[in-house]
């Protein structure tokens, strides 16, 4: 579903590209050109307030005002890692919902992680963002906003951003497509495409209407396991998507694109760490253009989930490479901040529980 009305049912204008803001401005009586100027406002610019947009007339700044929305998040929480200067930032949206993005600084750049969710409905075993369910889906410009008050905050530019925060984004369709439209236009903060990643568990059919897009963003697929049984008893999506259909689906995404696939293998120990399974994914993906990216999991208290050693990681990264497949070892950035999926705002929310 889509969604370009705030929660009070205002005119989400921030959701809106440029031809849909001159249609709701046509409506206003306002001139055509007036919808670059308030989209770059809104996305250039980063104003906070139709007050801000001193090109707009003051009549047309009230009558926003009273029709429409400019969506804000407030920040509710903030943590720096010792480690690695990893920041992770709790967001309260207007509904009194809370959402966590991280920043993350690399050589390359500066990256984002945002939530595309209010909570996950996708239950996978070792995930702190679904142990509460889904609350609701995020709006494009609240997913934006994320990126947009980080920039605010930090006072860098962010060249990369990924959809690997709380939520399913295929679970959130049409909000995240018309997000990635939104953060890569050029009257926007106009992020190459090639700089945006979407991560998810694995929705076949969502898979394949992204790959017609016409976008060129990078898909990862969080695989986590060589084979559907010990896929399924990690992911609840497992049983509904079978490891060849998801590949498939991807594959497709690779050819229709030409982008390459990234892989997420998340190592639990005793789980899918050991040779045999790096030996077994190393023939499942062979064939792909993809790279892997496998970071220890992050062991949250509600599971009793343990990464795995040093050793495994090593060996199990040194048998993909002896097989020809591109790996990494994911950083492990902000491990001392709870740096992984949904953990900030599950503490969070059970300090707000009644005692
Ligand atoms: N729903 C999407 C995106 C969000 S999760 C997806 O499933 O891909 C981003 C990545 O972090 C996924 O690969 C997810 O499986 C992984 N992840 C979640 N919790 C984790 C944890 N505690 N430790 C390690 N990886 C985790």
């Amino acid at each position: 579903m889509l969604d370009l009305v705030d929660c009070s049912g205002k005119q989400d204008l921030k959701s809106m590209t440029e031809e849909e803001l001159k249609a709701f401005l046509a409506g206003l009586g306002e001139k055509p050109f007036r919808a670059r100027q308030l989209y770059q406002w809104m996305h250039e610019k980063l104003a906070g307030s139709f007050e801000e947009m001193s090109s707009l007339s003051k009549e047309l700044r009230g009558s926003l005002e009273e029709k429409a929305s400019l969506t804000s998040l407030k920040v509710a929480g903030e943590r720096v890692s010792a480690i690695d200067g990893t920041r992770k930032y709790l967001f309260a949206l207007e509904d009194g919902n809370v959402i966590e993005s991280v920043w993350m600084q690399y050589h390359h750049g500066n990256s984002v992680c945002i939530s595309s969710q209010v909570g996950c409905r996708m239950g996978c075993r070792f995930c702190a963002s679904t142990l509460e369910g889904l609350e609701r889906n995020l709006r494009a410009s609240e997913m934006l906003d994320q990126v947009y008050m980080i920039q605010k905050l930090t006072g860098e530019r962010v060249s990369n951003v990924v959809v690997m925060g709380s939520g399913e984004p295929m679970d959130n369709y049409d909000n995240v497509v018309r997000f990635l439209r939104l953060i890569s236009s050029k009257e926007g903060l106009n992020i190459s495409q090639r700089n945006l990643t979407v991560s998810t568990c694995g929705l076949v059919p969502q898979i394949r209407r992204f790959a017609k897009e016409g976008l060129q963003v990078t898909l990862a697929l969080s695989l986590h396991a060589p084979n559907d049984q010990v896929r399924r008893g990690l992911m609840p999506i497992a049983n509904r998507y079978g490891l060849k259909e998801v590949l498939e689906a991807c594959r497709y995404y690779y050819e229709t694109t030409g982008r390459r696939l990234t892989f997420e293998y998340s190592l639990v120990r005793g789980v899918n760490d050991n040779e045999n399974e790096a030996r077994a994914l190393a023939r499942l993906i062979g064939g792909y253009h993809g790279h892997v990216n496998l970071i220890p999991v992050n062991p949250i208290k509600e599971r009793d989930f343990v990464e795995s050693t040093h050793k495994a990681v090593q060996d199990f990264k040194n048998l993909l490479e002896k097989s020809g497949i591109n790996v990494t070892i994911r950083r492990e950035m902000g491990r001392d901040i709870g740096g992984a999926c949904g953990q900030l705002r599950k503490s969070y929310l059970e300090q707000q529980e009644p005692t």
